[in-house]
């Protein structure tokens, strides 16, 4: 059965691992020191299909260099590979959104997000023909997808939380611009999470949620009203 796994979410790095049974491990994102990526993937680094790298800010690429040393293959959009390794790198993959590709059992269809530098999400597809839906970081996303069965999508931050902290004076204005421009809200989340909403969705994970502007608590509640199956909210985890 498929299963996604959180290691680290958050502006300090972010680590994920996606199984399924007869499968190599699929890695998503490398944004944290290489040797905390090793300790959490219990140093089965080298058994691994390969790993996605969304886009190249460091919560998500730090490792990107070492992992491509170690054989692993890394898989990212044009920019963003170019933007990691300006040399490039042989076990450094660039592909295309809108373009299926396969990684051993593997099945991954990359698109477009919306963040300030290029940046990709993922569907990710089981040989069983089960999916996952990655998404993390952007504004939105503009596209609809059928027949997920875990979706793994960015809970930034709340308008509600974000509009008070800038009354009060907490919030810089151009900062929370900056946020809203870049990330998810929960409420974004919500919209997309409630099309997905049907069966076989089974299980639903917020990511790479805010510190100050964010309530881990409520996000699920929330999400867990309009899903109706199990939420989780992925920690800061390993350290970067
Ligand atoms: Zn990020
Ligand atoms: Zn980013």
């Amino acid at each position: 059965m498929l299963a996604f796994e959180a290691f680290a979410s958050g502006s300090a790095g972010n680590l994920y691992r996606v199984t399924a049974d007869g499968h190599p491990p699929l890695l998503i994102e490398a944004g944290v020191a290489y040797k905390a990526l090793q300790r959490a993937v219990g140093f089965g680094v080298t058994q691994v299909a390969g790993c996605l790298v969304s886009h190249a800010h460091l919560d998500h690429s730090r490792a990107v260099e070492y992992l491509v040393a170690q054989a692993v293959p890394v898989y990212t959009g044009r920019e963003t590979a170019e933007a990691i390794l300006e040399r490039g790198h042989h076990n450094l993959h660039a592909v295309d959104a809108g373009q299926e590709f396969q990684i051993g059992p593997w099945t991954v269809l990359p698109f477009d997000l919306v963040h300030d530098v290029p940046c990709l999400g993922f569907l990710v597809v089981s040989r069983a023909g089960e999916k996952l839906l990655y998404i993390s970081d952007t504004a939105y996303c503009e596209y609809r997808f059928e027949n997920v069965a875990i979706a793994a999508v960015e809970a930034n931050y709340s308008r509600g939380i974000l509009d008070r902290l800038v009354d009060n004076g907490t919030l810089n204005q151009h900062h929370a611009a900056r946020v809203i421009r870049n990330h998810m809200s929960i409420e974004h989340a919500a919209q997309l999470l409630q099309t997905l909403a049907v069966p076989p969705l089974r299980e639903v994970h917020l990511l790479h949620l805010s510190e100050g502007n964010s309530s881990a608590q409520d996000f699920q509640a929330q999400i867990e009203r309009i899903v109706g199956v199990p939420v989780y909210v992925a920690g800061e985890g390993v350290r970067a």
